[in-house]
């Protein structure tokens, strides 16, 4: 009860924290001293905190509430090093994020709600709802404690986890504000992608913040017909209307937008779906992230072969639209989204429970 009464403080940006703090009476350098702590040191409680006195620590403790992660389980690929991390939030839900080593740096998918209200229908974050949005904290936190477990700075991250970014707007921009900030992990904002199944009016609102973060939609289909078999929002938003605003996005930012485009056999890779896929990303200069789809037990969705996967980046490649397959990291450690979650949710209800490993308690 008295956690939901104390502001999280590590939700504040920079400002907020030192207009906070000097309204307490406390010196300037303290707001700086504290964030650094949080932000760069990645202190896991404010006990961390060693060059803060401890009746200070005490007061601040009293004051405010501190968002740091449990690791639940981790999970690591044989195959490529991706592992996979579940975690716990302060009131016991459960949250995963993926590491995955790159030849250019690390990147971290960081998972922006508990659940989905979208509805995808190959997606298994969505199957059971939406239970909660995240806080900044817990977005940030999901990157600190991975940075932390592995040893190794984290130089990119995607918003492709669990949850719709765009349906968790305030708190997605202050994450993305706090995450890119010279003050704490100072991630490139070229450095960080965020995905969203297509909600128009917030694509607008978030051009005109002209961040220089890449924008990913998951377009999937090429016509509104197919589209909306696949994706409930497509009955809300149409494609002419979703090739408006990715039009509006590049205007303000000058930034290219990538299109994502799961592969679901016999649905939506035929060469035709390649042609019309074609017309949308030529005119926009967009990337196409072709992705395999994920089966999952939940849904009787298969893959592309992979000959016709081939088949379908040709097409695009003819039609001079640059078109990368994605590797499919960590299929072997439940590598869709929201399948480690769901697993784990399913193994602690069944009366034999699996019990967290790993915990940790510092916090
Ligand atoms: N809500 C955001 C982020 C979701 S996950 C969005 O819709 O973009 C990131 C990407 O993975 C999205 O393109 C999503 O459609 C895709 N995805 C989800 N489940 C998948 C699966 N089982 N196989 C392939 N792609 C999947």
């Amino acid at each position: 009860m008295q956690r939901e009464q104390k502001r999280d403080i590590k939700s504040m940006p920079l400002s907020q924290l030192e207009k906070e703090l000097s309204d307490m009476g406390e010196r300037p350098f303290r707001a700086k001293q504290i964030y650094r702590w949080m932000h760069v040191k990645l202190a896991r409680g404010f006990d961390e905190m060693t060059d803060i006195s401890k009746s200070l620590r005490e007061r601040y403790r009293e004051l405010y509430s501190y968002t740091c992660l449990e690791q639940v389980r981790m999970q690591e690929s044989e195959s490529d090093g991706t592992r996979k991390y579940l975690f716990r939030l302060p009131d016991g839900n459960l949250v995963e994020s993926v590491w995955m080593r790159y030849r250019h740096g690390n990147s971290v998918c960081v998972s922006s709600q508990v659940g989905c209200r979208m509805g995808c229908r190959f997606c298994a974050s969505t199957l059971d709802g939406l239970e909660r949005n995240l806080l900044p904290s817990e977005m940030l936190d999901q990157v600190y404690a991975i940075q932390l477990s592995t040893g190794e700075r984290v130089s990119n991250v995607v918003v492709m986890g669990t949850g719709e970014p765009l349906d968790n707007y305030d708190n997605l921009l202050t994450f993305l504000r706090m995450l890119t900030d010279g003050n704490g992990l100072n991630i490139s904002q070229r450095n960080v992608t965020v995905s969203t199944c297509g909600l128009v009016p917030q694509m607008y609102r978030l051009a005109d913040e002209r961040l220089q973060i890449t924008l990913a939609l998951s377009l999937h289909a090429a016509t509104d017909e197919k589209r909306r078999e696949l994706m409930p929002v497509a009955r809300r938003y149409s494609i002419g209307e979703l090739m408006e605003a990715c039009r509006y996005y590049f205007a303000q930012t000058g930034r290219r937008i990538t299109f994502e485009y799961s592969l679901v056999g016999g649905v939506n890779d035929t060469d035709r779906d390649a042609e019309e896929l074609s017309a949308l990303a030529g005119p926009l200069g967009c990337h196409v992230n072709l992705i395999p789809v994920n089966p999952i037990e939940e849904r009787n969705f298969v893959q592309s072969e992979r000959a016709r996967i081939r088949a379908f980046q040709n097409k695009l490649e003819k039609n001079k639209i640059n078109g990368t397959i994605r590797r499919e990291m960590g299929r072997d450690i439940d590598g869709a989204c929201g399948q480690l979650r769901r697993r784990t949710m399913k193994a602690q209800e069944a009366p034999c429970s699996l019990q967290s490993i790993g915990g940790n308690d510092t916090c």
